[in-house]
């Protein structure tokens, strides 16, 4: 298959040197790459700005923002199978972006948000015979939200999380398919996690 894995954070630049962006390491996102290169996948890697050399085999597309990250998913989608969105995207971006490095002048400073475009929810709505999955991370009333996000983002899994899992070796996580299925793994390493992700997504069943 071709998978098109995205991970990382995105960062959304108010100046040159200033940026609104949240803890993702991306070890998550490049367990996946690494997992479906292993199983003889081809791997197309988007990853937003992260400490970690990408796997042996995998194309990598590096980005910063989350409109950088939508464009590279726009590039590839249409040649893959399956789409795994592991990707910590900032939901909002500063209104402009300014040059230089914005001075400080007055006490208090109003930063206006506009929204990032929904990658999963845009590509999700044409997937025509792709895979999809996504992640929620959800501090509480997990599993109700994350079968919402399946349903409106078009997933056929989510891979639920918390948290905690931000930068961590181990995470708790609960697959839910769209055909109701539930995976739970516990204490279980990222790379581990990954490995039944792709067993999952290479079985007929979604
Ligand atoms: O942020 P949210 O909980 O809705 O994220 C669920 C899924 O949607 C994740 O897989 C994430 O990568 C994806 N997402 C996205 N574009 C956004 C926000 C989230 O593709 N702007």
């Amino acid at each position: 298959m071709k998978v098109l894995v995205t991970a990382g954070p995105t960062r959304e630049h108010l100046d040159d040197v200033r940026f609104i962006s949240n803890p993702s390491t991306g070890k998550m996102g490049y367990a996946v790459a690494a997992a479906a290169a292993e199983a003889g996948h081809h791997v197309v890697l988007v990853s937003g700005p992260v400490d970690l050399a990408p796997p042996p085999g995998v194309r990598l597309i590096r980005v910063v923002s989350a409109v950088e990250m939508r464009d590279a998913v726009a590039s590839a989608f249409a040649d893959c199978d399956c789409l795994v969105m592991t990707a910590a995207v900032s939901d909002y971006r500063p209104a402009t972006r300014l040059a230089g490095k914005l001075k400080k002048t007055s006490e208090t400073l109003d930063l206006k948000l506009v929204r990032n475009p929904d990658i999963l929810a845009e590509f999700g709505a044409k997937k025509g015979r792709r895979r999809i999955v996504g992640f929620a991370l959800e501090a509480e009333d997990g599993e109700r939200n994350a079968v919402a996000k399946l349903r409106a983002k078009h997933m056929d899994w989510v891979v639920l999380n918390s948290p905690t899992a931000f930068g961590a070796e181990r995470a708790d996580v609960t697959i839910l398919a769209r055909n109701g299925e539930r995976t739970v793994l516990e204490g279980t390493s990222k790379l581990d996690i990954a490995r039944k992700i792709m067993d999952i997504l290479s079985s007929k069943k979604r």
